[in-house]
C-alpha cells in the first residue's frame, strides 16, 4: 500500500495538468495510466488529426495565391503526410511524456485503476490511498451509433481514422460534427473518395453559416455531403467493401466506414459503484471540479462532460489542481466567478477551432444560445473577404464573421469567424469575451493594417458607435 496526497486516474493532457498544478503547490502526486501517458489528444485525436489536415491546408492556401499557385505542380504526398503525422504521435510511444512525469516528480503507476472506497483505489491488485483527493480524469470513449450491422462491419472509430497507415480508396463518414467534418476533409485531401452523411446540417450548435460554408467548401473539395439522411444498415462483404443503406433509399459502397457520432463517459469499469455513483455515467461536478455529494473526489476533463476539448480540460485542471491543494493545506479558496479555483469560462467563453477548410473559430455564445439564455443581444455579421488583409491572404478569399453583443451590458458575448487562417485570430475574441471589454473600449483596440484582424473594426462599424 502506497500513500500520496493526490492520486490522479488517467494521464491524458488533463490528468497531467491536475497532477502538475497540485504538485507545484507541494502535494505528493501519483498518476495512474492504463494505456499511453498523454491520452487521446496526443495519439488519437487533436495532434494526429491536425497533422493529417495541415499539409492539405498548406497546398490549398498556396493554390489561392497567384504566383505561388504556379509553384504547386503536384498532389499531396500522402506517404509523407502520414509519416509526419506518425512523428507527431511519437509512433504511439509515450517515452517522452514519461520522462516529463519523472522530471516533474510525479509518480507513474501503470495499469487500470478502480476506486474501492473513499480516497482508495486499486491497480493490478495493489491498493493506494490518497490523503487529500482522488481525481478521475479518464476522458471519454468513442461510441458507435445503433445502426444494424455497423458493429460487425468493423467500422473505423476516431482512433482508426487518426492512426490509419494507408489512404482508403473510399470512405463513408457518418456524422457531421467537428470530428466527422475534420476527418472527412483530411482523408479527402489525401485522395480518398469521401461521402459524409449527417442527420442535420454540419457543425450543429455553432452559428448556422459555419456549417453551411464548410459544407459548400467540402463539396468543392469533392466530398459528397448528404445532410438530412441517416444510415439504416451497414454490411461489409467478403471482398471487404462496405455497403451502407440510407433512409432515403440510396446506398453507398466504400472501402471503409467511419462512425463519428459521439462520445460516452469512460467510467464503466472504474469502481464508481463502491462510492455510490453509477458506472458509465458522466460525473457531475461543481465549478472547482469536485464531484457533487463528495469532499474528496474530483472529475476533470471530458469525463465531467462540461466541455469535450483538451484546452478547456487543461483549464479546469489548473483550477482543480490549485483547489485540491488549497483545501488540503487550508489556504483561502477563491470560488467567486473568475476566481483562481473555479472554471468560470466553461459557462461563458469556450474557444473552439474546427480545422476544416475554411476553419471555424468561435468563442462564447452563438446568437441563438444567448437568446435562449434570455440575454438581450444584437448580432452583426460581416464578409471577411472584404477585408484588405484577407484579400492579400488568398485570392478570392471568402469567409464570414459574426459578433454577438449583450446590449444591456455593452459587452461582446460571442464571436465566430469562418475562413482560411482564422484560427489564429480567435484569441483576441476570447480576451474580449472573458475580459468583458466594453464595446466602446474595443474601438480603441486598433487592428494593424493590412491584417485580417481589421474585421473587428468592420464589425464595430456595422454594430454602430454609441452617440
Ligand atoms: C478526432 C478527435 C479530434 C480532436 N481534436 C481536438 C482538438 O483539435 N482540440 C481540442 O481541444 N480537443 C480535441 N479533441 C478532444 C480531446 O481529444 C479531448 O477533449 C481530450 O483528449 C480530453 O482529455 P482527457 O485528459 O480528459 O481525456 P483523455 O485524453 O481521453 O485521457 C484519459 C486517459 O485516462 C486513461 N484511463 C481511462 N480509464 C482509466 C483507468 N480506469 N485507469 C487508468 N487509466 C485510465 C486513458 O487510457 C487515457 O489515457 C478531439 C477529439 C477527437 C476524438
Amino acid at each position: 500500500m502506497t500513500d500520496y496526497d493526490l492520486i490522479v486516474i488517467g494521464a491524458g493532457a488533463v490528468g497531467e495538468n491536475v497532477a502538475d498544478y497540485a504538485h507545484k503547490r507541494g502535494l505528493s502526486v501519483a498518476i495512474v495510466e492504463a494505456e499511453l501517458v498523454g491520452g487521446e489528444c496526443s495519439y488519437w485525436a487533436c495532434m494526429p488529426s491536425k497533422a493529417l489536415l495541415r499539409s492539405g491546408h498548406a497546398v490549398a492556401a498556396a493554390k489561392r495565391v497567384d504566383g505561388a499557385e504556379q509553384a504547386v505542380t503536384g498532389d499531396l504526398d500522402a506517404a509523407h503526410v502520414l509519416a509526419r503525422r506518425n512523428s507527431f504521435t511519437s509512433d504511439w510511444k509515450d517515452d517522452s511524456q514519461v520522462e516529463w512525469l519523472d522530471s516533474a516528480d510525479i509518480a507513474l503507476i501503470r495499469g487500470h485503476a478502480r476506486i474501492t472506497g473513499p480516497k482508495t483505489i486499486e491497480v493490478e491488485g495493489e491498493t493506494h490511498t490518497a490523503r487529500a483527493a482522488v481525481a478521475v480524469v479518464t476522458g471519454s470513449l468513442h461510441s458507435l451509433p445503433d445502426v444494424p450491422g455497423l458493429a460487425d462491419a468493423k467500422p473505423w472509430g476516431t482512433r482508426e481514422a487518426t492512426s490509419a497507415q494507408h489512404v482508403p480508396e473510399s470512405l463513408l463518414v457518418i456524422g457531421g460534427g467537428v470530428s466527422g467534418s475534420e476527418l472527412a476533409t483530411a482523408w479527402a485531401s489525401l485522395g480518398a473518395k469521401v461521402t459524409l452523411v449527417a442527420r442535420h446540417g454540419l457543425l450543429g450548435g455553432m452559428e448556422p453559416f459555419a456549417g453551411e460554408l464548410v459544407a459548400d467548401a467540402m463539396r468543392e473539395l469533392g466530398i459528397d455531403v448528404r445532410t438530412g439522411v441517416n444510415p439504416t444498415r451497414v454490411d461489409r462483404d467478403e471482398h471487404g467493401l462496405v455497403t451502407t443503406t440510407l433512409d432515403d433509399g440510396t446506398t453507398v459502397v466504400t472501402s471503409e466506414v467511419l462512425a463519428a457520432t459521439g462520445r460516452s463517459a469512460h467510467t464503466a469499469d472504474l469502481g464508481l459503484e463502491a462510492v455510490g455513483l453509477t458506472p458509465g455515467d458522466w460525473l457531475d461536478v461543481d465549478d472547482t471540479m469536485l464531484v457533487q455529494g463528495t469532499d474528496w473526489l474530483y472529475a476533470i476533463g471530458d469525463v465531467n462532460h462540461r466541455v469535450l476539448l483538451t484546452h478547456q480540460g487543461k483549464y479546469q485542471a489548473r483550477a482543480a489542481g490549485e483547489a485540491i491543494a488549497a483545501r488540503f493545506q487550508g489556504t483561502p479558496l477563491h470560488t467567486e466567478p473568475w476566481g483562481a479555483h473555479v472554471a468560470t469560462a466553461d459557462h461563458a467563453a469556450v474557444p473552439q477551432v474546427t480545422f476544416t477548410d475554411p476553419e471555424v473559430a468561435s468563442v462564447g455564445l452563438t446568437e441563438a444560445k444567448a437568446r435562449e439564455q434570455g440575454l438581450n443581444v444584437r448580432a452583426v455579421e460581416y464578409e471577411l473577404g472584404s477585408i484588405a488583409g484577407a484579400a492579400l491572404q488568398a485570392d478570392g478569399y471568402s469567409g464570414r464573421a459574426k459578433m454577438v453583443v449583450d446590449e444591456d451590458r455593452g459587452v461582446v458575448v460571442g464571436v465566430t469567424f469562418v475562413g482560411q487562417d482564422v484560427a489564429e485570430m480567435l484569441h483576441a475574441a476570447t480576451v474580449a469575451v472573458v475580459g468583458e471589454v466594453p464595446v466602446d473600449r474595443l474601438w480603441h483596440a486598433v487592428p494593424a493594417y493590412p491584417t485580417m484582424n481589421e474585421i473587428w473594426l468592420r464589425l464595430l462599424e456595422t454594430y454602430g458607435r454609441p452617440e
